[in-house]
């Protein structure tokens, strides 16, 4: 018979156990808990347990340490028990892109030699990494490259952490112990607009997401985090109260016969099941206004006619509309819609009394911008013909 709560002795702690490589549980990614349970589990007295993940936290999270040795309010025992079991370990870049405009693409590999992409976009008052839920997606929206590419797996928490953390190494972000508290971040908002549908994903994205937003640590307000989706509308209220982070919505269409065509999951939860599923989010997260992305597509969603519609369908909804130009892929079966087009329809709902910014394209000259993010996983690629079918065209 096994003892469950037998006393940790002293030899646990001075002699750590060995464990073969690889067999090391990575820190990064874990929810307090889930540290605070492994610490127990490789030998760290339960009494001790709160005090050292505190320390362990910070270190990690705070300052960006990969290496126990260096942490040194930590006794050198106990941080010889802690390089035994474990690791910290963020993706590694494979190689960084830089744009005319300053944005800056990283192609990271993660576990399995899969690749995602990561970018961050510097603005004057503030930094906006966009980041990767999966590799590839599910969701077949025809206007988006990601889209032709198809799924490979979701990514771990620790993976969607991590985006965050090398972003900060590469930006040589992390203060140094003991420096005066500086108040300007580079990464100062994250956006899960990358590669994915991150309610596909909603268990390692609201891990990830709790990592970051905690206060002892990288510590990004809720508000400063928005969560783009294209509207899986059973985990839209999970969203509200298990992560409770901003919301953006790819609406992309006002009737369901053209969102069928450009946003496929339309067919399962239609426009007016969507707008249900949205009034309710402001209140239930005690959140700002959503976002409504409409990607504006020549001759397809983007007529007078569209923009009245768009203001009726979400009356009431605390909101406001990005209207994102279309970014060009090899093969996309769209146009991006004239200048002229794009600032009359941003007339129309500017004079229904919402804010609709026009997203400034970032980072087009690497291949950055929204919707052109793909890892050349060129086995995994679609063809044009699919891509063309599944359009509808
Ligand atoms: N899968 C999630 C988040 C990633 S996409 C979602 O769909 O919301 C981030 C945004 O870029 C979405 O609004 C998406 O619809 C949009 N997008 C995709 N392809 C695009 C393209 N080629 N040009 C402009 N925006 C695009
Ligand atoms: Fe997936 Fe979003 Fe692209 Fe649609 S727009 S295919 S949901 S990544």
């Amino acid at each position: 018979m096994t003892t469950p709560n037998a006393p940790i002795t002293q030899d646990v702690l001075t002699i750590p156990r060995k464990l073969p490589e690889g067999s090391r549980t990575n820190i990064v990614g874990l929810t307090r808990d889930q540290l605070r349970a492994a610490l127990i589990a490789a030998g760290t007295p339960e009494k001790q347990a709160k005090m050292r993940l505190g320390q362990i936290w910070q270190w990690v999270y705070h300052f960006g340490l990969r290496d126990f040795a260096a942490m040194t309010n930590l006794s050198k025992d106990y941080r010889a028990l802690l390089a035994e079991n474990f690791v910290i370990e963020v993706p590694e870049i494979v190689s960084k892109q830089v744009s005319m405009d300053g944005t800056r693409k990283y192609l990271v590999r993660i576990a399995g030699g899969h690749e995602v992409e990561t970018v961050y976009i510097p603005e004057e008052n503030r930094g906006t990494l966009c980041i990767s839920s999966q590799v590839g997606c599910t969701l077949t929206c025809s206007f988006c490259h990601t889209g032709t590419q198809k799924l490979v797996r979701n990514l771990t928490a620790a993976e969607i952490v991590g985006q965050v953390m090398l972003a900060r190494d590469d930006l040589g972000e992390w203060p140094e112990p003991g420096a005066p508290k500086d108040e300007t971040r580079l990464v100062s908002n994250v956006v899960l607009m990358g590669m994915g549908e991150p309610l596909y994903n909603f268990e390692n994205v609201r891990d990830a997401m709790r990592v970051v937003m905690d206060g002892e640590g990288l510590s990004l307000s809720r508000r400063r985090i928005t969560l783009s989706t294209s509207g899986i509308v059973p985990e839209i209220a999970r969203t509200a109260e298990e992560i409770g982070c901003l919301l953006a919505i790819s609406f992309h269409a006002t009737t369901d016969e053209v969102r069928d065509r450009l946003v496929p999951v339309n067919k399962k939860w239609n426009i007016a099941t969507l707008i249900d599923a949205l009034r309710d989010y402001p209140r239930l997260s005690n959140s700002e206004r959503i976002t409504f992305e409409y990607v504006m597509l020549k001759g397809v969603n983007d007529s007078d006619a569209d923009a009245r519609r768009l203001v009726k369908l979400i009356a009431g909804i605390p909101a406001k509309i990005n209207l994102i130009p279309f970014n060009e892929w090899p093969g996309a079966p769209y146009e991006r819609s004239d200048w002229e087009r794009i600032e009359a329809f941003a007339d129309i709902i500017y004079k229904a009394g919402y804010a609709s910014p026009i997203r400034t394209p970032r980072g087009e000259d690497i291949m950055a911008a929204c919707g052109q993010l793909k890892s050349a996983t060129e086995r995994a690629r679609k063809s044009r013909a699919e891509i063309a079918a599944e359009a509808g065209l």
